[in-house]
């Protein structure tokens, strides 16, 4: 019977090959790195075969001067800041400590050593040197080095944002709830996790139980990229995602994974669009939201995955019957995860009172280290 789920970890290889990374083109050195001789502390260009003997200051190079109006002589140095390019004369840059100056005398404390506090041309890179493969994943130092040799374009698309749309489906979610009705806590819920994992995310208005209805929506979705929906993915009579997606030519990489809460769980590529089918009981649209959606973001980002998973000491035994892994609401203190009593997939008030949800294998599992996934 369980044969059909896919565990947790073959999902997510399955999405990893369905959606290749874009990450950067290839950065190249445009120049020398550094272009000149730099000054790497505030302090004297000098010549080292003067020794210790006093200096004559012939004036100062900030950062960004032209160097090209000194030439240090015998017997003569230059004040010069970090970054400032070396005038031709000085073979080293003795740091302030070391020095004290008189009027336009300066004397140091001890010899100079040839090229001390020198960034020589060149010594980081040659003009021409592949400094970074192509496809290498988006950093934030990586955006940086691209700026260094001057490659703007290719960063600012980068920046944006992944359009993430967020739609609740069920005719039980209104605004006002009756007895038999609730309202729609997964579409902020949801928005709020995708804002916190780094999209721009919009609550969409929440949509029937109407193949026709869903259809519509599937099919309009304009510039958002990513579409979590919650509900109508299970076995339901009135549960018609999968279908409408088969329908509409949607990729369906893996619906049904090997997990608790959650396992009704749909991933579909539709055109350029991702569509997380997320199940409508909470804890498990929640769950199954941070385990798939920093990958989804990532592939679409070009930016490196982050491992979700920390470790800690669950410090009492949860059962778990069953042949799927449980992910346990919990609070964490210390490094240490306490089971809070759950009530399963709908307890949304549970999932609200912890930090943690700690993984459980198959067959429950005594007190001892455990991954858990941090509730944010
Ligand atoms: P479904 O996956 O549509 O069968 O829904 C499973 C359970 O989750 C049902 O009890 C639904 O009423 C509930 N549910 C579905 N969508 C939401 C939602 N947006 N907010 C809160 N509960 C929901
Ligand atoms: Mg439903």
């Amino acid at each position: 019977m369980h044969e059909s789920l896919v565990p947790l970890d073959e999902a997510l290889a399955m999405l990893r090959a369905a959606l290749p990374m874009k990450g950067l083109p290839q950065i190249i050195a445009d120049r020398d790195d550094p272009a000149s001789d730099r000054s790497a502390m505030d302090g004297a260009a000098l010549r080292c075969a003067d020794g210790n003997a006093p200096r004559t200051i012939i004036g100062t190079l900030f950062a960004g001067d032209d160097p090209s109006a000194f030439h240090v002589g015998l017997h003569e140095a230059v004040r010069i800041m970090t970054g400032a390019a070396v005038p031709v004369g000085a073979d080293a840059v003795v740091p302030v400590e070391d020095l004290r100056s008189e009027g336009n005398k300066l004397f140091l404390t001890r010899p100079p050593k040839p090229g001390e506090a020198i960034r020589l041309r060149g010594s980081q890179a040659r003009a021409g040197a592949i400094l970074l493969s192509y496809e290498s994943p988006f950093t934030a130092a990586r955006v940086g080095l691209a700026a260094q040799v001057g490659m703007k374009a290719e960063m600012m698309g980068r920046l944006q944002r992944i359009k993430v749309g967020i739609a609740s489906t069920g005719d039980e979610l209104v605004g006002i709830p009756l007895p038999h009705q609730i309202r729609d806590s997964n579409g902020p819920m949801l928005t709020h996790l995708a804002h916190r994992l780094g999209a721009d995310a919009s609550n969409l208005p929440s949509l029937p139980d109407d193949p026709e209805a869903l259809r519509q929506h599937l099919s309009n979705l304009g510039d958002v990229r990513v579409l979590l929906t919650s509900g109508g993915v299970s076995m339901g009579e009135k549960d018609y995602l999968p279908v409408v997606l088969k329908e509409l030519g949607a990729n369906i990489l893996f619906h049904k994974i090997r997990l608790k809460p959650g396992k009704p769980m749909l991933l579909a590529l539709l055109g350029d669009k991702v569509i997380l089918g997320l199940p409508g009981n909470p804890q498990s649209a929640y769950l199954n939201a941070l385990l798939f959606l920093p990958l989804v973001l990532s592939r679409l980002e070009g930016s490196p995955e982050r491992n979700p998973w920390h470790h800690a000491q669950l410090v009492e035994a949860v059962k778990n019957r069953g042949e799927r892994p449980l992910l346990h609401p919990c609070t964490l203190r210390d490094d240490q995860l306490t089971p809070l009593v759950s009530k399963g997939s709908g307890d949304l008030i549970t999932l609200a009172k912890a930090d943690a949800c700690a993984w459980i294998p198959e067959g429950g599992m005594a007190a001892g280290e455990t991954k858990y996934l941090q509730v944010i």
